[in-house]
């Protein structure tokens, strides 16, 4: 199923980034795997997917500890400075910093760890309160510049949700939003690259304007079951 599902998303990607005038190469494509166990991930992996997306920091510690870096790992949940050690210890991305306290924890364990984080940090692009990331302006420009103090961190771009709707036009802006903001940052001499953006029922919104990630998980391993672990599928 896995193998199927794939050849229709990769077909779609293609499709839409044809209509949009983009490259293909220039978008990584992230296989969102929380909920699912090790042998999808295997499967997705030969399948040549190399980049996997774990919301629950346990989860990507237990993960990691399975697989290593036999593939590369991007955290992309609500993290807890307290979980920050697990995290670290296993991403090549984490896209989810929201907080000079988060970025500092990240600074030091980074350091214990011998390496140089890459991070992005998580904007709040919609109005909608329950989601996470930063939505004022200053406050943001303040963590980038923050984030350039650290010598243990590097900032590579930003990270949203768009909103819960149907609506094609709010989720245009919010991912609009976001590339603005990027261009916005870049104008005061910071280089940020990446723009994660686009699950799998707004992955062709995302493309139009301007992702450079893609974070999708149901369209590649079918429905996520809430109710199971991981380690039981
Ligand atoms: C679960 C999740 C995704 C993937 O969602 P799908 O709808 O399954 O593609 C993307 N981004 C974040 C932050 C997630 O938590």
């Amino acid at each position: 199923m896995i193998a199927e599902n794939l050849k229709r998303l990769r077909d779609k990607i293609n499709a839409q980034c044809a209509a949009s005038g983009r490259r293909a190469e220039e978008i990584k494509l992230i296989a969102v795997s929380k909920y699912f166990g090790i042998e999808a991930i295997n499967e997705a992996n030969k399948l040549g997917i190399t980049d996997f997306g774990e919301n629950k920091a346990q989860e990507l510690r237990d993960k990691f500890e399975l697989l290593g870096n036999k593939v590369n790992w991007h955290f992309i949940g609500t993290l807890q400075r307290n979980k920050a050690k697990y995290v670290v210890k296993a991403a090549s991305l984490i896209h989810s910093v929201d907080s000079i306290s988060l970025a500092d924890e990240i600074n030091k364990q980074a350091a214990k760890n011998d390496k140089v984080q890459d991070i992005l940090l998580e904007i709040k692009t919609s109005f909608e309160e329950t989601k996470a990331g930063l939505n004022q302006e200053e406050q943001i420009i303040k963590l980038v510049e923050h984030c350039k103090t650290l010598s243990n961190i590097n900032l590579m771009g930003l990270m949203t949700m768009a909103p819960y709707t149907d609506d094609e036009k709010l989720i245009r802006k919010s991912f609009s939003e976001l590339r603005k903001l990027k261009d916005k940052i870049n104008q005061q001499g910071i280089n940020l690259i990446e723009l994660s953006m686009g699950m799998t029922s707004d992955f062709e919104i995302a493309i139009d304007e301007g992702a450079t990630m893609l974070r999708i998980g149901s369209a590649i391993f079918g429905k996520r079951d809430y109710a199971k672990d991981w380690r039981m599928i």
